[in-house]
C-alpha cells in the first residue's frame, strides 16, 4: 500500500485553499477529488461574493474566520491577478420597523470587528442608487465580488507549484483510522488504497457520510447532512444597481438579494429550499415568490424579467427548525485521532473564509 503524508479529501475551494496551506508548508499532499476537475460542486454554486462578515453570531468560526479570510482573500486575488471589485453592498430596510433592525445589524457586524458600516437616510441611498425604494440602509464598503474559478485555479496552480498532487475521478468510498494513521479508499476505474498519517475530510455534502462510516472514529460526533437548495434567477436585460443590494434577512438566509457578477449582470437569491437529496434543478415556478421580494426595493421590476438560473445547495448539519449552524471543524482535540480534521456544514461564508479556514486547519493539526 503507498503512503503519503497528507491526504486531502475534495477539491473544492476549501479542499484546495487547505492543500495549498500545507503544500506551502513543506508537506508533501494528495488531493482526492470524485468529479472530472476542482470545483464543480457547491464551490461553483455560489454568489461569488466576499462577505464582509456581518451577520454571523460574536466568537463563532463563521464570524472569526470570515473576517479573515475576507482580508487575505482581498490580498491574494490582488498579489494574483484574479479578477475581483470591491463594489460594496446596501442592507435596504423597506420600512421605519425594519430601519429598527438595522441598527442590531449594525451592532453585531461591530462585534465581529467589521466596523465600516455606515447608516444612511432614504434620500442618500437614492442618491447611490436611483432605482432603489427603501426608507434607510446600511452601507457594507467592503463586501465584494470575486471570480471563484479563477481563485480556485490559482490555488490549485500554487499547491501543485508546491508539489501537490491531484487525483480526479477518485471518489473516496471509505476512510478508517489504523494502528499508524489512516486508510483511505477510492473506488472509480482506477481503485486504490492509500495509507497517511494526516486526512483531512473536506469532502462538502460527502463529509458527513464519510466521517459516519469511519473505522476508528466515534460515529457519534458526525452530524447528519441536511440539504437547503439556493435558487438563483436571472434578470434578463441591464443591472439598474451598480452595489450587491441586500433587505433586512429573513430566517434561514439573508433575503432575495441581488449581485453582481464582475461583468456586471445581475441574478437574485438564493432563497432557501429544504430539499431530501442533492439536487440542483431549479424550478422555475419559485421565480413567482421572487417578483414580490424584488419589489419591495425595486418597484419597477419589469413583469417577465426575470430566468431560471442555476442552484446551490447549503452543506446544512441540523434540520430547518435547528437555525443558523456554525462551521463544524474537528481536528484532534474533539475527536482524539492526531492527524485527523473533519469539515462539516462549510456553508456561506465558506468561500470568503476559505484561506483563513485552511490556515485554522494547519494549526488544529500542528496543535
Ligand atoms: C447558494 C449558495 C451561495 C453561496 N454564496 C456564497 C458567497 O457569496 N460567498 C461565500 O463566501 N460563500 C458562499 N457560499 C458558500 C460557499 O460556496 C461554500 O462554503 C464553499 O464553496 C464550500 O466549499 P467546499 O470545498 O467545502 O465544498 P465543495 O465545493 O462542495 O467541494 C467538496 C468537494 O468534495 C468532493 N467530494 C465529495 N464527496 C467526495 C468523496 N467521497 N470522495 C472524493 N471527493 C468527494 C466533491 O465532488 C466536491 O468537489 C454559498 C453557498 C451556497 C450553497
Amino acid at each position: 500500500m503507498e503512503r503519503v503524508d497528507t491526504i486531502v479529501i475534495g477539491a473544492g475551494v476549501v479542499g484546495l485553499a487547505i492543500a495549498r496551506e500545507l503544500a506551502l508548508s513543506g508537506r508533501e499532499v494528495v488531493v482526492l477529488e470524485a468529479n472530472e476537475s476542482f470545483g464543480m460542486e457547491t464551490s461553483a454554486r455560489n454568489s461569488e461574493v466576499i462577505h464582509a462578515g456581518i451577520y454571523y453570531p460574536k466568537g463563532g468560526l463563521m464570524a472569526r474566520l470570515c473576517v479573515e479570510g475576507r482580508a487575505l482573500l482581498y490580498d491574494y486575488a490582488a498579489a494574483h491577478g484574479i479578477a475581483h471589485r470591491r463594489c460594496g453592498k446596501l442592507i435596504v430596510a423597506a420600512d421605519a420597523a425594519e430601519v429598527a433592525t438595522l441598527d442590531s445589524i449594525r451592532a453585531r457586524a461591530a462585534a465581529n470587528g467589521v466596523d465600516d458600516l455606515r447608516a444612511i437616510s432614504r434620500d442618500e441611498a437614492l442618491a447611490m442608487e436611483p432605482a432603489l425604494a427603501c426608507a434607510g440602509a446600511l452601507v457594507s464598503p467592503s463586501t465584494g465580488v470575486i471570480d471563484s474559478h479563477g481563485y480556485m485555479l490559482a490555488l490549485k496552480g500554487e499547491a501543485e507549484a508546491a508539489g501537490a498532487m491531484f487525483a480526479f475521478h477518485a471518489p473516496v468510498t471509505r476512510i478508517a483510522a489504523g494502528a499508524r494513521g489512516f486508510v483511505v479508499e477510492t473506488g472509480g476505474a482506477e481503485a486504490m488504497t492509500l495509507a497517511c498519517d494526516r486526512l483531512i475530510n473536506a469532502a462538502g455534502h460527502g463529509a458527513p457520510a464519510l466521517a459516519q462510516g469511519m473505522a476508528g472514529y466515534d460515529a457519534r460526533l458526525a452530524p447528519r447532512a441536511f440539504f437547503a437548495r439556493g435558487n438563483y434567477f436571472t434578470l434578463t436585460g441591464r443591472s439598474p444597481f451598480t452595489r450587491l443590494i441586500y433587505p433586512v434577512p429573513q430566517p434561514g438566509g439573508l433575503g432575495v438579494h441581488l449581485t453582481l457578477d464582475l461583468g456586471g449582470q445581475a441574478k437574485f437569491g438564493p432563497d432557501v429550499e429544504w430539499i431530501e437529496r442533492l439536487d440542483y434543478a431549479v424550478d422555475p415556478a419559485r421565480g413567482d415568490t421572487f417578483y414580490a421580494a424584488i419589489r419591495r426595493y425595486w418597484p419597477a421590476l419589469p413583469d417577465g424579467a426575470l430566468a431560471p438560473g442555476y442552484a446551490g445547495v447549503r452543506p446544512k448539519i441540523a434540520p430547518p427548525e435547528a437555525g443558523t449552524q456554525d462551521f463544524l471543524i474537528q481536528g484532534p482535540r474533539a475527536h482524539g485521532l492526531t492527524g485527523l480534521a473533519h469539515l462539516f456544514g462549510i456553508e456561506s461564508p465558506g468561500l470568503t473564509a476559505s484561506l483563513a479556514i485552511a490556515r485554522h486547519v494547519r494549526a488544529l493539526l500542528e496543535a
